[in-house]
């Protein structure tokens, strides 16, 4: 009885919730003990990963049947491309992403990951495949040594201190009295935006997946933390696919391709200087965003009136 009710009140909520902020699937069943809604395959086989070339193949998709949010999309990213999306608030970045991890069937095509369909692998290894470095590092109230070593719970202290330095955390967790030791999350120490980021990258290091998903913070860090930490991103993509699912124009403007999506619909892509020419719906919102960048730079300069 409890395993049918529980579902559907808190915990389908809290469920909903974490599943909606792209976490981890391993981490969103260790917390709340449910199986997934989606099972796999009677003859799954584990992903086999050759360089990590994803194909959405006109994909279909709705949350409800009533109200269809993705149509006809067609994404083809090649193993070691790093590709970004970019649109409007509900546009359906953040669903290309769930959908690559499968926490929900799609209706209509295919997505596959170096030519194998994702319904016909397990989903365990799907998720060993992908590392997501979401808006917001679910942090665990423990210490900051088992919270970087997240999903890999056999990783010695030298390679927990190898991503550390990698996302550059290493030195503020030297600089605590408990170092590595150091209670971290509700209970313990409260990290900042910035540092919770950096965790969140050590642990995505880890694990070292051939994909990445980057689910682009909408929360303002400081300008220079956030260079910091694009730095840090940039890194980490190299020799690997990355997603982006960006909301400031300027940190992808490097990317391969950059993906214009727009109620569900892919409407423009291609490079960043291919769109500006184009001066279709990307060169659009690149002028409003660099217009809006120089107004806080001029508010916040230093002639600025207080
Ligand atoms: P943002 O930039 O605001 O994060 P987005 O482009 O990532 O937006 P999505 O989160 O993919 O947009 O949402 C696409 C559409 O799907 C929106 O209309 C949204 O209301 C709807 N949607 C998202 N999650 C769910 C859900 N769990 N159930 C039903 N509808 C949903």
């Amino acid at each position: 009885m409890i395993q049918i009710t529980m579902p559907l009140g808190f915990l389908g909520t809290v469920y909903r919730e974490i599943r909606q902020a792209l976490v981890d699937m391993g981490e969103m069943f260790d917390l709340l003990h449910q199986p997934a809604e989606i099972t796999d395959a009677p003859d799954a086989k584990p992903l086999k990963v050759t360089g990590g070339a994803i194909l959405f193949d006109k994909v279909d998709f709705a949350y409800s049947p009533e109200r269809p949010i993705l149509r006809n999309v067609t994404l083809d990213v090649a193993a070691g491309q790093k590709v970004a999306l970019v649109g409007p608030s509900g546009s359906g970045k953040s669903t290309i992403g769930r959908l690559l991890f499968r926490f929900y069937e799609i209706t209509g095509g295919a997505i596959t990951i170096d030519g194998q369909d994702i319904r016909k692998v397990t989903q365990e290894s799907l998720h060993e495949a992908i590392g997501v470095v979401p808006q917001d590092t679910v942090l665990f109230n423990d210490t900051i040594r088992y919270n970087i070593a997240y999903g890999r719970a056999e990783a010695s202290q030298a390679e927990i201190e190898a991503a550390a330095k990698a996302a550059k955390i290493h030195d503020f967790v030297m600089s605590l009295p408990e170092g590595y030791d150091t209670q971290v999350g509700e209970r313990g120490l409260k990290l900042s935006g910035g540092e919770k980021q950096r965790v969140g990258i050590a642990r995505t290091l880890l694990k070292n997946p051939p994909i990445l998903l980057l689910d682009e913070a909408t929360s303002a860090l400081d300008t220079q933390t956030e260079r910091d930490i694009q730095e840090s991103l940039d890194a980490m993509g190299k020799g690997r696919t990355v997603i982006v699912i960006a909301h400031r124009l300027s940190t992808i403007a490097d990317a391969d391709r950059i993906v214009v999506l727009e109620k569900g619909v892919i409407v423009e892509e291609g490079s960043h200087d291919a769109l500006l020419s184009r001066g279709g719906r990307y060169a659009a919102m690149w002028a409003v965003q660099k217009a809006e960048e120089e107004a806080e730079e001029a508010a916040s300069g230093p002639d600025a009136a207080e």
